[in-house]
């Protein structure tokens, strides 16, 4: 039996339904448990990285913790996949970008409906939120981009299978059209 690859995944700014997407491989789950081991996901719950193969990116960069988990991931993880439309574009985290900062803060914490006692979080274990929300590969090289919000299980599975085998990836245009 081959040695199973490491493949590691993360949520920054997103939803974690691109996680779901993954989940909704249900039994070929299955298939994948035999030639993947999971090392840092939220699917395990181990916190701490190890030397990956491969890891998979949900979600954009919108702040400190983000910025330093992305960076470790890529120098750990051989390959890099972005998957879904937060770590692509930054997607609906980076709506917040056509505002300033403060003003979103003050409208979340400051101006907000039915606030008691309104203040602006600043305990220092907060991460520091960034000015803008940004796509993963403005900040770290990305091997492959996967779409949709979220990719389907489908063209998950596709695109693993494919990169598995060591074919070259080819979703068709059904798997990746959101027109
Ligand atoms: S791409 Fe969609 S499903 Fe994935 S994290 Fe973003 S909002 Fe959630």
């Amino acid at each position: 039996m081959e040695p199973r690859l490491k493949v590691a995944t993360c949520s920054l700014a997103g939803c974690f339904g691109c996680h779901m997407s993954l989940l909704d491989l249900d039994e070929r789950l299955f298939d994948l448990a035999e030639r993947v081991e999971l090392d840092r996901s939220p699917l395990t719950d181990i916190k701490e990285l190890g030397e990956c193969d491969i890891g998979l990116i949900e979600g954009g960069v919108c702040n400190a913790e983000n910025v330093h988990v992305l960076m470790e991931f890529r120098a750990r993880c051989k390959m890099l996949i972005a998957i879904g439309a937060c770590a692509l574009n930054g997607g609906i985290p980076a709506m917040r970008n056509q505002f300033a900062l403060k003003d979103c803060l003050e409208e979340s914490y400051l101006r907000g409906v039915g606030l008691v006692n309104p203040q602006i979080p600043n305990d220092p274990e907060i991460p520091l939120l960034l000015d803008q929300v940004h796509p993963v590969h403005e900040v770290v090289k990305i091997d492959y981009f996967l779409p949709g919000c979220p990719p389907s299980a489908d063209t998950i599975w596709t695109f693993v299978s494919q990169l598995l085998s060591g074919q070259p990836v080819a979703l068709s245009y059904t798997q990746i059209h959101y027109d």
